[in-house]
């Protein structure tokens, strides 16, 4: 492999295309279901999706609501005006011999999407995304003699983005893939679940020594996650680095990535590129929109990641926290973090608290395992609040407001006193003196060693005295408390 250092010499351009399957019930131009997730092969089908001789595609208008939607989620509007096409090309798991897509007038032109690494923020352009046609899928059993056809997915409606060659690291490059994720789970025009494959991203690569010129690409292209996508680039900006290195040319070509050998391989150049004699599809009518309908959807838009951004700024959260909240966020569809947040922002002190306890409590246990339980809206606010106002008031210690919390998730209802509950259930804390006094001095009795270490000013061994203390009182001791009456009692 090239050295970093030849690798300088380079300046890699990086520029991805993402189909995003839509989330509509039935498919692009049939009305036939479209979730073939779990259907068994050819039952999601029709005389459309077999191409049968004088079958007519009728446009789903939640597709078309759908991609418009996505417009705005990738920073524009829906165009007034786009039109089908037919582009041909001849594959077993294409039976009408074409795929219907928008070449000439795509639904979204323009539109840009900012991403962050190493914390400084970037624009990517996007250059267009326009609706199409998924294709079936075919299997190669191995050692048959033929080959398998399952055309349940054959006119899944698709969103293809395409972005600008705007990026030039791995890191970048996974950014977008991310933040394009993000924003159609956000927008909520598709599942866009990698595992099944409703996000898929091909990526375009080259490198060239003039930063100003783009060099040979190569396209390596049906990548289901970021990781994939991340070594892809690195991958990719190796091999050719190795190539011009050597004296030789990249080839334009398009190549697949083999993920048991991490590298890419070679599937067809430019040179065996059709010719897909694009041509207007003459059963569908052009898809004009008014600005009513336009302003309708905009209207309907949710709230994106960038905005949630924005919106949890105020809490001076790491950007960290907040990624892992917006990411936790689409993990599970049972529950909204971030609607709890926002509903009580304007309690800064509470909110910040609520935010630490979803991040290290909540959300690694939803996790962990399945957790049934589904308060309302109400129940959720009232049960952070409760907890909170323990805090302050020096009943629960933060170890005990954790599995407080632990175990009221797991109830199947809010009780009705929280304090009540907590008190009964062990969780409040003991800040009762004369209680912890004579814990205190059990445990100095125990450990004069660390006693003495205090005097002389080992500060240390008073975390592991407190630590002690904690431990007899199983965890119920109020550990502040503790402190102070260790330290008084060592005549400090
Ligand atoms: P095609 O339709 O033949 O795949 P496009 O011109 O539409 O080609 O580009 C497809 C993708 O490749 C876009 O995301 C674009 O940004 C990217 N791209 C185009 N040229 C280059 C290049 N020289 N290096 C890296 N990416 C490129
Ligand atoms: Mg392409």
């Amino acid at each position: 492999m090239a050295s970093p250092k030849t690798q300088n010499k380079y300046h890699p351009t990086i520029g991805i295309e993402c189909h995003v399957q839509l989330k509509t019930v039935t498919k692009l131009f049939a009305a036939v279901g479209n979730d073939a997730r779990e259907a068994a092969p050819n039952t999601l089908v029709s005389h459309i999706c077999f191409g049968m001789p004088g079958a007519l595609p009728v446009l789903n208008k939640e597709a078309v609501a759908l991609a418009s939607r996505a417009a705005f989620a990738l920073g524009t509007t829906p165009q007034k005006f786009s039109r089908f096409d037919r582009k041909h090309y001849f594959y077993p798991d294409l039976p009408k011999g074409y795929q219907i897509t928008q070449f000439y007038y795509p639904i979204i032109v323009g539109g840009k999407i900012k991403i962050e690494v190493d914390g400084e923020e970037k624009t990517v352009g996007i250059n267009k995304a326009h609706i199409e046609e998924d294709a079936g899928k075919s299997t190669h059993p191995a050692g048959a003699d033929y080959s398998l056809v399952d055309l349940n997915r054959a006119g899944t409606p698709l969103l293809e983005i395409v972005t600008e060659p705007d990026m030039h690291s791995a890191a970048e490059v996974r950014a977008c893939a991310r933040e394009l994720y993000l924003r159609m789970k956000y927008a909520d025009v598709s599942y866009a679940n990698l595992y099944y494959g409703n996000m898929r991203f091909d990526v375009n690569v080259s490198i060239s020594s003039d930063p100003t010129e783009l060099g040979t690409r190569s396209e390596t292209k049906n990548l289901n996650s970021f990781r994939s996508v991340e070594k892809v680039v690195e991958y990719e900006i190796k091999r050719q680095t190795q190539l011009l290195e050597k004296g030789e040319k990249i080839v334009q070509e398009t190549r697949g990535w083999d993920d048991a050998k991490q590298r890419t391989f070679s599937q067809r150049s430019k040179e065996d590129a059709h010719d897909y004699r694009y041509f207007p599809e003459p059963d569908l009518p052009p898809v004009v929109l008014s600005d009513e309908y336009i302003e309708e959807v905009r209207k309907i838009v949710p709230i994106m990641p960038e905005q949630w951004r924005e919106r949890l700024a105020g809490l001076g959260l790491d950007k960290s926290q907040t990624e892992l909240l917006l990411d936790a966020e689409v993990d599970d569809e049972q529950v909204s973090y971030l609607s709890l947040i926002e509903a009580n922002l304007s309690n800064t002190d509470f909110a910040k608290r609520l935010v630490n306890w979803l991040i290290n409590v909540e959300i690694p246990l939803r996790r962990e395992k399945e957790i049934p339980t589904l308060f309302s809206d109400h129940d959720r606010t009232r049960k952070y609040l409760e907890i909170y106002k323990l805090s302050v008031n020096g009943s629960l210690n933060s170890t005990k407001a954790k599995e407080l919390i632990e175990s009221l998730l797991t109830l199947e209802s809010l009780p009705d006193d929280i304090a009540a509950h907590a008190k009964e259930k062990g969780f409040i804390q003991v800040s009762d003196e004369g209680e912890i006094l004579k814990i205190v001095d059990q445990v100095l009795a125990q450990n004069p060693k660390a006693a003495d270490d205090v005097k002389t000013g080992e500060t240390k061994a008073i975390g592991f005295l407190v630590g002690q203390v904690m431990k007899e009182s199983r965890g119920k001791a109020n550990p502040e408390l503790a402190n102070e009456l260790i330290r008084r009692q060592l005549g400090m």
